[in-house]
Formats: structure tokens, sequence, C-alpha cells
């Protein structure tokens, strides 16, 4: 589990390139500039870890793009001590970019391969989620509602109310929507029954899974 200065180097070229794709949040970018990526991905594809693509995990899952974790990152704003829940936990790179920008990350994942790998592994880098839960992220996770924000990294056919429900008067949900093409879209809670509704550009996304395996 080494980072070296040649990995350090290649990320700082990383964030260039997420910066001329129109990246603009510091923070955001601080973070992708920090976080050793190629620790999260399997070792035959070190090579490709700090180029702007998204590449295999275990169990058939990918981790998202970097401009995808950026952009999406970007959109839900987030402050210190904001309580934030992401569904699909994956390899734990987009959770650990959430807790280098000190949220209160609850993670939500189905695949239990998945889950138990990441449980492991994001202490160990020293990225401390509040809880990761083996689950169904379309009921997102009532008990520690209500959410500052809510970020879905897997494509949803359609917007799941518990996700709305769950959010903080005030907070936000970014969340790719759509099957084969996403739309990624930006909900921000007016008032209990009163949100607002802002789409972005189109993206791909492994889809979100409604039964459990
Ligand atoms: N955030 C991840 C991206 C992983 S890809 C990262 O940074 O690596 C999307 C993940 O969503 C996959 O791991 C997939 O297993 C998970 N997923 C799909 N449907 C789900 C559901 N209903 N609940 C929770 N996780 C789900």
């Amino acid at each position: 589990m080494k980072d070296t200065y040649k990995h350090q180097g290649m990320r700082q070229q990383l964030v260039g390139v997420l910066k001329d794709k129109g990246i603009k949040d510091e923070r955001v970018l601080n973070a992708i500039g920090t976080i050793p990526r190629h620790l999260f991905m399997d070792s035959g594809f070190l090579d490709h870890a700090y180029q702007d693509k998204a590449f295999p995990i275990a169990a058939d899952q990918t981790i998202s793009q970097p401009y995808t974790v950026a952009f999406q990152t970007e959109l839900l704003n987030v402050e210190p001590g904001d309580k934030v829940l992401e569904i699909g936990t994956g390899s734990g790179y987009q959770a650990a970019v959430l807790c280098t920008l000190g949220a209160k990350v609850y993670s939500i994942e189905r695949q239990k391969e998945l889950f138990k790998k990441t449980s492991k592994f994001l202490p160990k880098l020293g990225y401390r989620a509040k809880k990761l839960i083996f689950g169904d992220g379309y009921k997102g996770l009532p008990e520690e509602a209500p959410y500052k924000s809510v970020i879905v990294t897997a494509g949803a056919p359609f917007v799941p109310k518990p996700l709305l429900q769950q959010l903080a008067i005030g907070g936000r949900l970014v969340i790719p929507v759509g099957d084969d093409v996403q739309v990624m879209t930006l909900f921000i809670r007016k008032g209990e029954k009163e949100f607002e509704k802002h789409e972005f550009g189109e993206f791909r996304f492994v889809p979100l899974l409604e039964d459990k395996n």
C-alpha cells in the first residue's frame, strides 16, 4: 500500500484534467489531489488509476470516473460536519472524498463482497465513515435521517421516495436518473413537500439494483 512521488505527480495531472473539464470547487480538487485512488483498484489496473476513467472493481462493479465523482461532489456543496448518505459504497473512493471534506459519512452497499472488503479497507487508509451498511439503498437509512445531502452513485431507473423524505430542509439529493443513460439530477428540499429540481448532463453508471442478490 504505497503512495509514491510518482503517484502524487500523476494525481496532480489528473486534478489539472478535471479543472480543464470545468470542475471549480477547490476543496473537491484538493480532496482528489490527496486521495491515493490507485489503492482503491485491483493491482492489475494500477497504471490506469490516474486517468479520468471508470474501472472495474470486485463483483462486476466499477469505481466511478474521477470527473463524475468531482461533478457529483461539487453539486452536493459539502460543508465540514454535514451528515451525508451515500448509496453504493463500491470501492469506497467517493466515501473517502466525502470524509476528506469533513462530512459525517453513512454509506450503503448491497453487494456483500464489496461491503466486507471496503469496510476493512477504508479505515486502514484512515478514512473513518460514521457507518458502512450492508443493505438496500432504495430504502435509504431512516434511523439516521435527516441528511444534509444524499448522493446516489449508481444509475437509478426512478427517484426513490425515501431518499427525498430523508433530506433535511435545505438538503440536497444528487442522483443519476435513467436506464441506459442517466441524467444527473439535483433535488433541493425547500419545504416539507416542496422540492426544486435541476438537471445536468448525461452520465453512465452501473444500475441501482432493487432486489438483493
Ligand atoms: N461510489 C462507488 C461507486 C460504485 S458503483 C465508488 O466510489 O467506488 C455503484 C455501486 O452501487 C456498486 O458497488 C453497486 O453494488 C451498488 N449498488 C447497486 N444497487 C444498490 C442498492 N440498491 N443499494 C446499495 N448499493 C447498490
